[in-house]
């Protein structure tokens, strides 16, 4: 049996991106149906950081208590070489509401986005894959799978998500928040290329009884950069850059087992690696490593779409970039897109004009990300820049959490200029 809805909008996509266009449309009083096909969201810190601007969005929302309640706000990024530190970017001075970063798990600001949807009674449906996208011309059909768990098997039983029931959607827009594997891009045919090479960490998470810097640090070391970060609680995050390996690594793919634990079995990860790395790499760092919640050896891809959307489908978040840096550019960038679509899509204006305003906002991220990643070369040097910075202008283009204005205002406390 076919179940037939209407509602003016899907978003697609439960993340911190999807999370966000579900607020920016319901303060809208806007139509909306979020679907994810997980059972719930997911259980990792992997993006751990708001931008200031960010922080200003959610303040939008009524949030920004709740996540610097749950968060550690860091004014300070310093960036070391040698073992040492060379220079340092301070957030304190910018002339912003919130001028640090605020350090949270992602899986953390998840909980408090769908939590307060759920006060909203507009929380997402969770169990709900979107298997198929029809552009009709003058609206959408789209076909998703209700799913329930079942047991499958004979000799060895194990649960598996089966199809419960096919629901039928027309919607005038879909926004597409479905990340790495995005159906929604897939459905507009939209290319995603790889625009550089890959790049392998081995991440590590533990706790210590080291009086954590507060601050972000980018261990500059070659052509390889490491990433220290303090999290909540008496925790750190580190990123070691590893040459890439033959060894199996986990993709994009996200963790939603709550039992937080070394998810992998490769030497990489093993506790003698992790101290080699600690003393080869933060010799400043003397802390204990006392409970190792999370140790990965991650494939990083960094990949853009061609195309931001088409039609009715429209991309924001890691569905349309993926970019493997510290930056944590790809969530923060991601969510402001996709307030900017939702701005767009339930604007009261006619279609021609909405069309003119999608195709805008499809060049403005291009060229928004090929200046976030100076495929543009846009930054340059003055007199006072030093010789280190420029031979490792690499290690900071993307490592620095920050974007726009806030960018420009960090990079020219290195004597590094936004010529664009
Ligand atoms: C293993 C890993 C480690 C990471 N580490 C870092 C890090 O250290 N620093 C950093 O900045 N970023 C990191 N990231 C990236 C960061 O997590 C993303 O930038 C962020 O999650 C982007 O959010 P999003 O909402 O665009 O996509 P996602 O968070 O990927 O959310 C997409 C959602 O869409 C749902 N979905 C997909 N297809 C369908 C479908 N057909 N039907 C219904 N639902 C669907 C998925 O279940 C998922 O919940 C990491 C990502 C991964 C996977």
């Amino acid at each position: 049996m076919f179940d037939h809805k209407k509602t003016d909008i899907i978003v697609l996509g439960a993340g911190p991106v999807g999370l966000t266009a579900a607020h920016a449309l319901a303060n809208r009083n806007t139509d909306y149906v979020l679907f994810d096909l997980e059972k719930h969201r997911n259980t990792h810190s992997y993006a751990l950081a708001l931008h200031p601007e960010t922080l200003e969005r959610l303040d939008s929302f009524g949030l920004v208590e709740r996540i610097l309640e749950s968060s550690l706000q860091l004014s300070k990024v310093a960036i070391y070489k040698d073992g040492r530190e060379k220079a340092s970017l301070d957030y304190s001075m910018l002339p912003l509401q919130y001028p640090f970063l605020a350090v949270i798990r992602q899986s953390e600001l998840e909980h408090i986005l769908i939590d307060n949807l759920s006060i909203k009674s507009k929380k997402p449906m969770w169990t709900h894959r979107v298997r198929l996208i029809e552009d009709k011309g003058d609206s959408l059909n789209v076909s998703v799978d209700r799913l329930i768990q079942g047991m499958t098997g004979y000799a060895v039983a194990h649960i598996e998500m089966q199809i419960d029931k096919i629901l039928n959607y027309k919607a005038n827009y879909l926004i597409g928040a479905d990340g790495y594997h995005s159906t929604a891009r897939q459905s507009a045919g939209i290319d995603f290329p790889e625009i550089s090479p890959h790049i392998e960490y081995a991440i590590f998470e533990f706790k210590t009884d080291a009086d954590l810097p507060n601050e972000m640090r980018i261990l500059i070391d070659g052509d390889k950069t490491h990433l220290f970060w303090p999290l909540p609680g008496g925790h750190c995050r580190w990123s070691f850059q590893v040459d890439s390996s033959s060894t199996k690594v986990n993709s994009m793919h996200k963790d939603r087992s709550f039992m937080q634990f070394g998810s992998q079995h490769t030497p990489i990860l093993d506790r003698k690696n992790l101290d080699h790395y600690l003393s080869k790499h933060a010799p400043w760092f003397n802390g204990s490593v006392e409970n190792l919640t999370w140790s990965i050896l991650l494939n990083c891809e960094h990949r853009l779409a061609h195309h931001f959307g088409k039609g009715r489908i429209w991309l924001a978040g890691d569905s349309a970039h993926l970019i493997p840096r510290a930056g944590t550019l790809s969530m923060n960038v991601g969510m402001r897109e996709a307030c900017d679509l939702v701005e767009i899509i339930s604007a009261d204006a006619s279609e021609d004009e909405r069309t003119n305003r999608l195709e805008q906002y499809n060049r403005h991220r291009i060229a928004e990300w090929q200046h976030l990643l100076d495929m543009d070369h846009h930054i340059s040097a003055a007199d006072q820049t030093a010789d280190w910075i420029l031979k490792h202008r690499d290690s900071l283009v993307g490592n620095i959490p920050a974007t726009g204005e806030t960018l420009t205002l960090l990079l020219a406390q290195l004597h590094l200029f936004d010529a664009a």
